[in-house]
């Protein structure tokens, strides 16, 4: 996961806001066009680059997900979830879910079958935070984890929500409602930061890997690398 910051294309603005005021519009009834306009606009604002998996993504194999679910409904009865159903900062891009190997589904598609069974559980994590994306760190083997390292075990206990840290809710996140951990994602991580010790190995001047974090921090003709979060941890504790 690396920061998202959310910007909305005036024009596309205005699409939306005449949608909601003429017909009275909601997502589930968005026209084609307003839905494929608003999806180019998350893949450029992210990079083409799925907002949790970090996976590249483009127009035909991405979709629209909602980080407060659409039909999520708060702890004093709101329809909080229809009520940002069309709210620009509430949506992102995601990839189709489906690079682990057989049913083992991760991001939205995992978080999906995970809410219908507790639809009262908000998603803690959020690529919008950015004291959220500085706490995320990768082990060696591209294990992905939050703040200090917690065993597999412990964290698939944290299910109950509402007695939990924040932290701990973060951990749950992560590893059990959006699978970022499944063999696929992580051996991918674990390929990049090899890749990236051996590649610096015996770069002794800060300034070439300082020039090596700003490529994975700028976009290339519209697009992030591939897992680039990942080198951005890397090459940042390298010149600590
Ligand atoms: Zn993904």
């Amino acid at each position: 996961m690396t920061l998202i910051v959310k910007n909305k294309p005036s024009n596309l603005h205005h699409k939306l806001v005449k949608f909601q005021q003429d017909i009275n519009g909601t997502y589930p009834n968005l026209t084609r066009e307003i839905k494929d306009d608003l999806l180019k606009a998350l893949l450029e604002e992210q990079g083409y680059i799925c907002a949790y998996c970090m996976q590249k993504i483009n127009q035909s194999n991405s979709s629209i997900e909602h980080i407060i679910g659409q039909s999520f409904i708060d702890e004093n009865g709101y329809n909080l979830g229809e009520e940002n159903q069309l709210n620009y900062e509430n949506l992102l891009a995601v990839c189709e879910g489906k690079s682990c190997k057989g049913n083992n589904q991760h991001c939205d598609k995992s978080r999906a079958v995970y809410q219908d069974k507790v639809p009262k559980r908000r998603l803690f994590i959020t690529p919008l935070e950015n004291r959220i994306i500085q706490n995320i760190k990768y082990a060696n083997n591209g294990f992905i984890f939050y703040d200090d390292f917690t065993e597999i075990k412990d964290i698939e206990e944290m299910s109950n929500h509402t007695e939990l840290s924040e932290v701990e809710n973060i951990k749950y996140d992560l590893q059990e409602v959006l699978n970022l951990n499944c063999e696929e994602l992580k051996t991918k991580r674990g390929i990049l930061l090899n890749a990236l010790k051996r590649l610096t190995k015996n770069w002794t001047h800060k300034e070439k890997i300082e020039k090596e974090l700003i490529r994975y921090q700028t976009k290339t003709s519209s697009q992030y690398e591939e897992m680039c979060q990942v080198a951005i941890y890397h090459l940042s504790k390298k010149l600590k």
